[in-house]
C-alpha cells in the first residue's frame, strides 16, 4: 500500500516550487522508522519497511501522479536578508491525509542539490539527520508542537564535511513548509509581477490550510497574522518551559503552522542561565535561550512586513493596524509561560499575584546556582512529598533557598500533578552526541535506548538513570552543535 500524495502546493502555488527528483540512493538502509507515527497517519509499516517504502523515503520512486518541488523561500538569516534560500537540499514530495483527514507534508531532508542549493552539495549525513529524529521525537512527547520524523535512510553515498561521514535522507511530516520566509518570498514576485495576486493565494492557502478562522473575520490577513502571532507565541513559552534552544531562529525556519522546525543546532539548557546557547555560529548569542521571545517577536514583525500590501490600501494605517496586533504577542506568551510555569510548580489553583513573584525569585536562584532545569522540578516535588534534602542540594544560597521553599510549599503545591508535567528524561546532550556517534560509526543500539527514553518522558523507569542526569560539568561547559551539515 502507498501512499496516495496530493500536489496542491505545488498546484496552487508554482511560482514557488520548482519540479525536482531526488538524487538516487547507491545503498539505501532504513536506519529507523517511525512505528507511532505511521500507525497515527494510517501508513502500513511492513509497506514502509519494504523496498518500496525505502524508495519512496529516499525519494528515488514516487507515486506516478505524485510531483516533488523543491519550494523557494527568502529569509533574515541572524538578521541579514537574503532573498533567495529555499530547500536546497529537501524536497516536497507532497501532501498527503492522515486516518484524521488533515492534510500534513511528506518531505525530505538531503535528497540531492536542487536549484536553490547555492554552494551546498545538497546532502545530509548521518548524525544530524538523526538528531532532527530524536529532538522532535522528544519534544512531541513533551507535548510541544512539532514537525516529526518518518525515517531516516543511509543512502551509501559518502558526505565530505571535516571527515568523510556516511549520507542519509529524512522523512519529515509537518503540517506544512509554509514558513515566515516563504512570505519573504512572495512579495519579490510581486515586484516582477506588480500586483498582489501571489501573495494574495499565499495567504489564502495558509489561511485554509492552518488557520481557517481567520478566513470569517473582517480582515481576514489581520487574522492571519494575529493567529500566527497566538501560536508562535503558546510555542515559544513551551520551548522555555522545556528549557529548549533551538539555536536558529531565521525567518525561514519559523512555520506559518506554529510547529517547531529544522533541528539544526538546537540542544536542551541544563544549568539554569538565560544566557546559553550552543550554536557555534551564533557568536553573538543572538539565538540564545532568554532572547527567543524577542526573536520570535522580531520575526513575527518581519511576516507583518511581507503582508502589509494585504493589510489596507493606506500603508501608513496597514502599519498601524500590524503594530497593534502584534502587540498582542506579549500577552499571549507571558500568559502561556505563566500558566506553564504554575503547572511546573504545582500551583494550579493558586492566585497570580502569589505565583508571579514565585517565579521571578525561583527563576534569580536558578541562575544563580546554574541549577539543571529538567531535574530540579521533579527534585521540587521530591520537597512537597517531604523529602527536600536533594532539591536543597543544588542551590549555593541555602538561606535564601529555604525562604523560597517555604513560601512555595504554604501555597500546597501538588506532587503529583508535577510529575505529570515536568519530566524525568529530555534529550540531554552529551547523551545524544554519543548515540550520534555510534549510529555515524553504525552501531544504533545507543539512538534507538535513547529514543526509548524520550519518548515516555514523564514515567521513570529502572535502567535509564544515566538519562536523567545532567552531562558532566566538563562537557557541558565547552558543548556547541553544528548547522548545515
Ligand atoms: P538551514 O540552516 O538548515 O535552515 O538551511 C538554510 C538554507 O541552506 C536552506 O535553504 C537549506 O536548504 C540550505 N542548505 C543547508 N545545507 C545545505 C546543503 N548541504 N546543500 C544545499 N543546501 C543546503
Ligand atoms: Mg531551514
Amino acid at each position: 500500500m502507498s501512499i496516495a500524495l496530493h500536489s496542491r502546493f505545488a498546484a496552487e502555488l508554482p511560482e514557488l516550487t520548482v519540479r525536482w527528483k531526488a538524487e538516487e540512493a547507491p545503498q539505501p538502509r532504513l536506519l529507523v522508522d517511525n512505528d507511532a507515527l505511521a500507525a497515527e497517519l494510517g501508513v502500513d509499516v511492513d509497506w514502509l519497511r519494504g523496498p518500496d517504502g525505502v524508495a519512496l523515503l529516499t525519494g528515488t520512486q514516487v507515486p506516478a501522479d505524485a510531483t516533488p518541488v523543491a519550494q523557494a523561500y527568502a529569509g533574515h538569516q541572524f538578521g541579514g536578508f537574503q532573498p533567495r534560500l529555499g530547500d536546497g537540499r529537501a524536497l516536497l514530495l507532497g501532501e498527503f491525509e492522515g486516518t484524521d483527514g488533515t492534510l500534513r507534508d511528506l518531505h525530505l531532508k538531503g535528497s540531492g542539490r536542487t536549484p536553490f542549493a547555492r554552494g551546498g552539495d545538497g546532502l545530509a549525513a548521518v548524525g544530524p539527520m538523526l538528531r532532527e529524529y530524536v529532538i522532535s521525537e522528544a519534544m512531541h512527547a513533551l507535548g510541544i508542537p512539532t514537525t516529526r520524523a518518518l525515517a531516516v535512510v543511509a543512502t551509501g553515498r559518502p558526505v565530505y564535511r571535516e571527515t568523510e561521514l556516511p549520507g542519509a535522507v529524512l522523512a519529515r511530516v509537518a503540517a506544512s513548509h509554509l514558513r515566515v520566509g516563504t512570505f519573504q518570498f512572495a512579495p519579490l514576485l510581486m515586484q516582477a509581477t506588480g500586483n498582489t495576486d501571489l501573495l494574495q493565494r499565499l495567504a489564502d492557502y495558509a489561511i485554509a490550510r492552518h488557520h481557517p478562522a481567520a478566513a470569517d473575520a473582517e480582515q481576514p490577513y489581520l487574522a492571519l497574522l494575529e493567529s500566527v502571532s497566538a501560536v508562535q507565541a503558546r510555542l515559544i513559552a513551551q520551548w522555555m518551559l522545556a528549557g529548549f534552544i533551538h539555536g536558529v531562529m531565521n525567518t525561514d525556519n519559523m512555520t506559518i503552522s506554529g510547529e517547531t522546525i529544522d533541528y539544526g543546532p538546537c540542544a536542551f539548557m541544563e544549568g539554569f542561565d538565560p544566557e546559553t546557547k550552543f550554536s557555534s555560529i551564533d557568536s553573538w548569542g543572538r539565538y540564545a535561550y532568554g532572547n527567543q521571545p524577542s526573536i520570535a517577536l522580531w520575526n513575527l514583525a518581519r511576516f507583518a512586513e511581507a503582508l502589509l500590501p494585504l493589510l489596507g490600501e493606506d500603508t501608513e494605517q496597514a502599519i498601524a493596524a500590524a503594530e497593534k496586533t502584534l502587540g498582542g504577542f506579549q500577552g499571549v506568551y507571558e500568559a502561556a509561560w505563566t500558566d506553564g510555569m504554575r503547572a511546573k510548580l504545582g500551583l494550579s489553583g493558586a492566585p497570580d499575584e502569589a505565583v508571579a513573584p514565585l517565579i521571578q525569585d525561583l527563576l534569580t536562584q536558578l541562575h544563580q546556582s546554574r541549577v539543571d532545569f529538567t531535574s530540579f522540578f521533579r527534585r521540587l516535588a521530591r520537597a512537597a512529598r517531604g523529602d527536600a534534602e536533594p532539591v536543597r542540594g543544588e542551590f549555593i544560597d541555602l538561606a535564601a533557598f529555604d525562604a523560597w521553599l517555604h513560601r512555595w510549599q504554604a501555597l500546597t503545591p501538588d506532587p503529583e500533578a508535577m510529575d505529570r508535567v515536568n519530566p524525568v528524561y529530555i534529550a540531554r546532550n552529551h547523551l545524544v552526541e554519543e548515540a550520534l556517534a555510534a549510529a555515524t560509526a553504525g552501531d544504533m543500539a545507543p539512538v534507538t535506548q535513547l529514543i526509548d527514553a524520550i519518548r515516555a518522558p514523564f514515567d521513570e523507569r529502572p535502567g535509564f538513570e544515566r538519562y536523567a542526569e545532567p552531562g558532566p560539568k566538563e562537557f557541558s561547559a565547552s558543548f556547541q552543535t553544528f548547522c548545515g551539515t
